[in-house]
């Protein structure tokens, strides 16, 4: 049942029902007073743009977008922001006026989560970029903003990371792309943007990439941590899984289309217990 006057949004995958978006954006509705409901909504492979149209014709507000439709919405949004048309895929959708907008919160949401949760900042760093698909291309604006001082980007197929590289030449950080057997030297932060995780399995990146100053995170979230954490912190590395990420990206989306950012720290805390 709708709460009267309650604004409606939902996340759009398949699958779905794992997704905790509800949960969060519920957290953050009672937090800051909002009137909205968040539910899930599966789409059938062929039929997302299908789903979207039923949306909007049923008055939703907005959308979140997961596996496997971001780069279906982004070819789907009316409007693109900046941060979206630069990672070419879109996580959050808004119905204003009859326009569809595509924003992406992912990388924003990896940028908090690192710089308010974790508490590093960013400039003047050496960032190592597991990984060349569609998460590490919506990182990669977000982190440029930052000013790092350099973000190697070292992927399986190191045609696509060459070619993630030559979209984002930057005039304050040097980006640049390797094989995995490429690295040589230690990172301040390392990122785990492959999707190895998933199946269990370790990005083959070399031991030398770790040192004890260094801050490993891994895009994915679950109970236990992941080959690729249980490595890094061998190595003496802090380690840091995908969770943070996710309630900031939610943060972020909850901000384009309420007008407030919610606190995010206890909401965390709370999903870890
Ligand atoms: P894509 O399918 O677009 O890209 C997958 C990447 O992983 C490619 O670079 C691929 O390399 C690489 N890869 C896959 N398997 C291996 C392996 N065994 N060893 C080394 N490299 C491998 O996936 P996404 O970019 O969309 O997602 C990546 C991860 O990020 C997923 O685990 C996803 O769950 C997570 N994620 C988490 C979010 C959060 O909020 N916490 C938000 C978004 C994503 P190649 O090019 O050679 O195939």
């Amino acid at each position: 049942m709708t709460a009267p006057g309650a604004d409606q949004y939902c996340v759009i995958g398949n699958p779905v029902e794992h997704s905790k978006s509800p949960q969060i954006h519920a957290a953050f509705a009672a937090q800051t007073g909002q009137a909205i409901e968040y539910g899930r909504r599966m789409a059938p492979l062929d039929a997302f743009a299908d789903v979207v149209r039923d949306l909007i014709a049923k008055g939703y507000k907005g959308a979140n977008v997961t596996l496997p439709f971001k780069l279906e919405a982004a070819s789907l949004a009316t409007r693109l922001e900046e941060r979206a048309r630069a990672a070419g895929a879109v996580n959050t959708l808004s119905f204003i006026d009859g326009e569809i907008v595509g924003d992406n919160t992912d990388g924003p949401g990896l940028v908090a989560d690192l710089t308010r949760n974790a508490d590093v900042a960013l400039a003047g760093k050496r960032i190592l970029l597991l990984g060349a698909g569609g998460a590490a291309r919506g990182v990669m604006l977000p982190f440029l903003q930052q000013g790092p001082k350099t973000i190697v980007v070292a992927n399986r197929t190191r045609a696509t990371a060459d070619a993630l590289v030559a979209a984002f030449q930057d005039q304050v950080t040097d980006v640049r792309a390797c094989g995995f057997a490429d690295i040589k030297d230690s990172f301040d932060i390392v990122v785990n943007a492959t999707s190895a995780s998933l199946a269990q399995e370790m990005p083959p990146v070399p031991a030398a990439a770790f040192g004890a100053g260094t801050l490993a995170l891994d895009m994915m979230y679950g109970a236990a941590p992941t080959p690729f954490m249980l490595f890094a912190a061998k190595q003496g590395a802090t380690t840091r899984d995908g969770l943070g990420m996710l309630v900031e990206q939610a943060a972020e989306a909850f901000a384009i289309w309420r007008g407030v950012r919610p606190a995010t720290r206890e909401l965390l805390s709370t999903l870890r217990a």
